[in-house]
């Protein structure tokens, strides 16, 4: 592959990115190896790979692994929907590793069933997080030969050496190209690591070819990537504690085996998710489970906080975290079910256009930049809610007129369009939550009765300035809200919508 010539060189350990040719999205992209943010440039935008490191299926997957799916998947939808990048995603499903032996030893359950059960359980958490599935699924076990030949290669190209009890090694020359690893640290973070582990007495051989053993797990990711991709992958992801040294491994190895300097251009990482600002692991045994997880804060609650939060940084799992992502999303729907109501005739309002439409454009620009900038999502929610903002104020501050403003309409059905379309690339489903789904008409004349009748109460209350009719008008309003009915009160009218 032909590479430009501008080089982004890591000083420390001369360790250096090269910038792939190919299409320009306007992206840019923190990379691990150039250590800043570069231009991303995939090498065919209607055919980009797309690898992510999958589950190891021997337990329940948690709201850890959730976080790192929901901000992954934010950004596989930001790439095909919004920069129009046609991607090819491949996922694995880890279902040979010393977890899962250990777990099948410790409660006598055969591998298979421990595989299947919590594969099963996983793409029932895909489902549930509304998330995009892989295109292509590899399952480790279905992949034997494959990985195999992989392994013997580097075997045969000097890059891995047989250990005494038959392990192949893989033999590193270089290393510390996605992490700083110091050259002195010869402990465990800068092991030779095994490509293919001679088996144990008693245990399972996956073996075709080469006798008695079965793949690591480095190896397994990289033979089954390079086996769908070849000797470059645009990206490859995963949560941070991947990045080193499962990543760092996997990178090692394609390029010896492909006998090349770079084998992914880039590497795509997610933050933590925290709790009490400590990460939340299996090995801390502080986690939670996906499903419990959701049953006290839907998918959309959870994919909003992942919104708000950039894809890169920690994120703190926090009742107060939890709320505020609830009422940004109630923000976003109450906003369109009003805008809604408007547009469709409750309320006849005369708001500038033209003021109005250039917010908008203002707005489109401010979240293309920030989408650009390393896909900083968070700032897009704050700008979501400037214009929303903006919008109800205008709304708010106009007198209710006889003729409907059509112009202002036009441009409040831009605005609505643009913040459903901004939602709906971000991968929000806003009608799923919906409180009341009553369509009755019945139901609904029921309700125009009752906000007529408090329309005129408060009228009352405030002619009179008379606080308790005033306060009986406000407890109207919050229980109805309570069953998901929003009402409005615009100077000596109100509305109501669902
Ligand atoms: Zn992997």
């Amino acid at each position: 592959m032909r590479h430009q010539l501008h080089r982004y060189f890591h000083k420390r350990l001369n360790h250096l990115w090269v910038k792939p040719v190919g299409y320009d999205t306007g992206i840019k992209i923190y990379n691990c190896v150039a250590k800043e943010k570069v231009p991303l440039v995939v090498r065919n935008k209607d055919c980009s790979s797309w690898y992510t490191c999958g589950p190891t299926v021997y337990d329940s997957s948690h709201i850890g692994h959730a976080s790192c799916y929901v901000k992954l998947d934010i950004l596989q939808r930001l790439l095909r929907d919004y920069f129009k990048i046609n991607l090819v995603t491949v996922m694995n499903i880890t279902d040979i590793d010393d977890k899962i032996i250990n777990k099948s030893i410790q409660t006598k359950t055969p591998i298979s069933e421990i595989t299947q059960h919590y594969e099963k359980e996983f793409w029932e958490d895909v489902e549930s997080l509304d998330l995009m599935k892989p295109d292509l699924v590899l399952r480790v076990t279905e992949h034997i030969p494959m990985i195999e030949d992989f392994v013997l290669e580097l075997l045969n190209k000097g890059a891995a050496f047989k250990d005494e009890d038959g392990s192949i090694v893989f033999n590193i020359k270089e290393y510390g190209k996605l992490q700083n690893v110091s050259k002195a640290n010869t402990g465990p973070a800068y092991p030779n690591f095994t490509l293919w582990k001679a088996s144990k007495d008693n245990e399972t051989n996956w073996n075709i070819k080469y006798p008695n053993g079965r793949p690591g797990w480095h190896t397994e990711c990289s033979a089954l990537a390079s086996s769908v991709f070849g000797s470059t992958l645009d990206f490859h992801a995963g949560g941070d504690d991947l990045r080193f040294p499962h990543h760092e491994n996997e990178e090692a190895q394609c390029c010896a085996y492909f006998s090349k300097s770079q084998w992914v251009n880039y590497w795509v990482h997610t933050g933590h998710l925290m709790q009490k600002s400590t990460k939340m692991s299996k090995s801390l045994q502080n986690t939670m489970s996906i499903r419990t997880m959701l049953k006290s804060c839907d998918s959309n609650t959870f994919r909003m906080m992942c919104l708000m939060s950039h894809y890169r940084k920690n994120m703190e799992f926090t009742p107060e975290f939890v709320n505020s992502g609830e009422k940004h999303l109630e923000n976003y729907r109450n906003f369109l079910t009003y805008c809604k109501s408007v547009i469709d005739g409750k309320l006849n309002i005369c708001i500038n256009g033209d003021v109005l439409t250039k917010l908008l454009i203002n707005s489109k620009e401010e979240i293309h930049k920030a989408l650009c900038d390393d896909f900083d999502t968070a700032y897009c929610v704050k700008v979501l809610n400037n214009l929303i903002n903006v919008t109800y104020k205008m709304i708010n501050a106009s007198r209710e007129n006889l003729n409907r403003d059509l112009q202002g309409m036009l441009s409040l059905i831009n605005v609505t369009n643009f913040v459903k379309h901004t939602v709906s690339v971000f991968g929000f489903d806003l009608d799923q939550t919906s409180v009341v789904k009553e369509e009755s008409k019945d139901f609904d004349q029921l309700i125009n009765i009752l906000t007529e009748f408090r329309q005129n109460i408060r009228l009352a209350g405030l002619e009179k300035k008379n606080e308790n009719l005033l306060q009986l008008c406000d407890g109207v309003r919050n229980n109805l809200n309570r069953i998901g009915i929003i009402v409005k009160d615009h100077k000596d009218k109100s509305i109501w919508y669902k």
